[in-house]
């Protein structure tokens, strides 16, 4: 794999990008390779740098220095004898680099695990012996220590001729280290140092392959990718309604894949919340499947990446993330939920994994299939418009009915008086189908008990002291406290008016908490169990609540949005939409694209099993033609108007929007550098008119958060036509965006996840 082979005495030179981010040092550093080194483009170095040692990655190898050869300082050592960034994904993380207008040192990052960076983690080894005679002499040895020693126990446990970790024989034998490293010393034993891999697997329980009868709609979905995933791949969209099963569709196609000799991943939203994916998978695949797991140490991690490396593992499952695995012969790449937000990266550098998982699957001849109950409008527009071939499962497997879906208009509740935050219907359903020994699940997508505390009187809310967001009411084991979702600030809720110093202190708003409560005053007797950020925080907390709720231990799962996805639970007949009206609410322009995802969703948990399902969402605005496609579940419906709506507004696809962010501690800093980069854009746009004409609005703007987590914050806002010319545009505000400014940081993000 060596680019040129070294001859007498030719000197050989490399160019390596150094692990710093910053402008200044964003090129390739040339080096000397010393003479007994080989070294080949992804492989990890340490180098001079400045008066420092630093890590760097080796880009290109060639036989002449592009400087003066004084000027060459050597490459200090290799850090693996092997390229850690295999090629493809060393192209990756070029073409990543020049689309995101960023340091190639920034994209290299990405495609290793970060604990492999500055030598945190190491590979771990475990000693081993063997005997280095043949048996009889061995035999001969043990006869000779007479005293029937550590040495004889010893030799006898080897015998067997396999080789053991000393660990395993000081099960037998105590403290053996001495007695070997005599026996080592006489030559009748080898001791030796093997690498071990830290296996996270036993957590998952391994389940058989169900040998199903396909469905129609998984048939005819195979019968389109199957003969292209052989040949040279093909882009798909699967559109499956929600127990349509698209997870039997992925596995027939991963184990395609393996038969033809390639490797698949599987990314979904979120690992935690797909616990059954993942238990299928490894009872299907075994060992051959790696599974990255945010709750993974960092030496499980680093091993799981070296099993992927070395070609052991060849399907990974895991989160964004892992679309960068180091898979050799990538066959099948497949995007399980694509609508999730989770696959934006808004950090630096900002990605889509969707776009990054093409770009590979183009690359390396894979398939790409990108899967939803309700795909994102962009994913469907490109669809529609011949990018990804549509493959559509309108059904649910044995012909079981998508659920019923009633809506509860909760203005009437409260002209009937009713103020709880479960309507008249929503009650005497849980009621019948607990009765029935049938299980539910109650959305409600905020956390705690109230959503906030103000004054009566003169109307002030309580706020956070770092963020400029009013704070949630939590109940305790003792007393309840206020807590800010975004830093987590928690403090006592007043008693007195801050403001006013008036009494009228009040509590509004429900979140999860109160749901729970008003399950436990309706049902004293159905166990109950909720599941949000408070309630998964611990190592495996997920886990631990979804199989309560499996086991039927738990008749009632409440939760946030966590439990609208992917989750199959035959035993659940009833969904109840608390609040449908919040995610509608929130400001921006696709608050309409995730509140139908996210009601579709969570009806879809409804009726899995023998029993039909039913679904009851509770809202003050029934007549929203959002709530009405989520109730009639017509993806296609809630497609052609939102289409329609973002093309008259000019919102994405049919634009771009962009924003620069200014944060500081200190209000004055923000302001004034926000002021100078609007300052800085109209002169770009001023000098180039090609690049103004694509401009549809710029504002200098206050955020509907000015201040988060201690920071003050300003931005300006871009609403650019799609063009090249708006990503030449934008790719030279984001150089701009890396300079420094006076204590103040700043961000540039296009199409962001959140506007806030
Ligand atoms: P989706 O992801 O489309 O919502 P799943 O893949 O979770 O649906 O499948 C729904 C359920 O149907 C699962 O319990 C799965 O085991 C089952 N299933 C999938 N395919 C079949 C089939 N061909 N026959 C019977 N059951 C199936
Ligand atoms: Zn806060």
């Amino acid at each position: 794999m060596v680019d040129y082979a070294r001859k007498g005495g030719e000197r050989m030179y490399c160019r390596v990008i150094v692990d710093i981010v910053h402008e200044n040092v964003a090129k390739p550093f040339t080096y000397l390779i010393p003479e007994h080194m080989q070294l080949i483009p992804g492989q990890r170095v340490a180098v001079p740098f400045g008066s420092r040692e630093k890590e760097g990655i080796v880009i290109e190898t060639m036989p002449e220095s592009d400087v003066p050869a004084e000027k060459v300082k050597a490459i200090l050592r290799q850090l693996e004898d092997y390229a850690a960034v295999p090629p493809e994904l060393l192209a990756l993380a070029g073409e990543m680099a020049g689309k995101a207008h960023c340091p190639l040192a920034e994209t290299l990052r990405l495609m290793l695990p970060a604990q492999m960076r500055g030598g945190r983690i190491r590979v771990k080894t475990v000693r081993t012996a063997r005997l280095a005679v043949t048996a009889d002499e061995a035999e001969k040895a043990a006869a000779a220590d007479r005293r029937g020693g550590k040495r004889s126990q010893l030799i006898r446990l080897l015998l067997s001729g396999e080789e053991k970790t000393v660990r395993e024989l000081s099960d037998t034998v105590r403290d053996p280290a001495d007695a070997l490293k005599k026996l080592a010393r006489d030559g009748i034993v080898i001791l030796s140092e093997q690498e071990s891999l830290r296996t996270p697997h036993d957590a998952y329980t391994e389940v058989r392959d169900p040998g199903y009868d396909l469905t129609e709609g998984q048939q005819e979905a195979l019968d389109e990718i199957l003969p292209r995933l052989r040949e040279k791949g093909g882009r798909f969209l699967l559109h499956g309604v929600t127990g349509s099963g698209k997870t039997e569709v992925f596995m027939k196609a991963v184990r395609e894949t393996l038969a033809i000799g390639k490797c698949a991943i599987i990314l979904v939203p979120e690992i935690a919340l797909t616990p059954q994916m993942v238990s299928w998978f490894r009872g299907r695949f075994g060992a051959v499947a790696a599974v990255i797991h945010s709750r993974l140490s960092a030496g499980e991690r680093y091993d799981e990446w070296r099993r992927i490396r070395r070609g052991e593992a060849r399907v990974v499952i895991g989160a964004r993330s892992a679309v960068f695995s180091p898979v050799e012969k990538l066959g099948l790449i497949v995007v399980d939920e694509e609508h999730e937000s989770t696959y934006l990266n808004d950090r630096r550098p900002q990605y889509d994994t969707r776009d990054i998982a093409e770009s590979r699957c183009n690359r390396e001849s894979a398939t790409l299939i990108l899967a939803s109950a309700t795909p994102s409008i962009l994913s469907f527009a490109r669809a529609r418009r011949g990018d990804y071939i549509l493959l559509e499962m309108p059904y649910r497997v044995n012909d079981r009915p998508l659920p019923e879906v009633e809506i509860a208009d909760m203005r009437e509740e409260l002209e009937k008086g009713n103020r709880t935050v479960l309507s008249g219907a929503l009650r005497r359903a849980l009621k019948e189908c607990t009765e029935k020994g049938e299980q539910a699940i109650l959305l409600m997508n905020r956390r705690g008990y109230n959503s906030f505390v103000s004054c009566r009187s003169c109307g002030y809310v309580v706020k956070c002291p770092n963020c400029d967001i009013s704070m949630t009411y939590h109940i305790g084991d003792a007393n309840g406290k206020l807590r800010c979702h975004y830093c987590g600030t928690e403090q006592r809720p007043p008693v007195i008016c801050p403001v006013c110093g008036g009494h009228y202190i009040r509590y509004f708003g429900a979140g999860t908490q109160k749901v729970e409560e008003e399950v436990h005053r309706l049902l004293p007797d159905v166990p109950t169990v909720r599941m949000d950020y408070d309630t998964t925080g611990t190592k495996d907390g997920h886990g631990k609540i979804l199989e309560e709720f499996r086991s039927g231990r738990a008749r009632v799962l409440i939760g946030t949005q966590m439990i609208a996805k992917g989750l199959d639970f035959p035993q659940v007949t009833l969904v109840g939409v608390v609040a449908a009206d919040m995610a509608l609410n929130l400001p921006d322009y696709r608050s309409r694209e995730r509140a139908f995802q996210l009601l579709t969703q969570v009806a879809g948990r409804a009726g899995r099993g023998q029993q039909s399902g039913r679904v009851i969402i509770q809202t003050y605005r029934p007549n929203d033609p959002v709530i009405g496609f989520a109730a009639k579940q017509d993806y296609r419906a809630f497609f052609e108007s939102e289409f329609r709506r973002r093309r008259n507004g000019l919102y994405p696809p049919f634009t771009v929007l962009a924003r620069l962010l200014a944060e500081s501690a200190d209000e004055g800093k923000a302001v004034r550098a926000a002021e100078t980069l609007r300052n800085r854009t109209d002169e770009l746009l001023q000098s180039h008119p090609e690049w103004q004409r694509k401009v549809l609005t710029i504002l200098s703007d206050v955020p509907s958060v000015r201040f988060l987590k201690g920071k003050y914050r300003r931005h300006i806002l871009i609403k650019a036509l799609v063009s090249t010319e708006t990503d030449a545009f934008f790719g030279t505000l984001t150089a701009l965006a890396s300079e420094d400014a006076d204590d103040t940081e700043i961000w540039f993000e296009i199409n962001p996840n959140t506007m806030m």
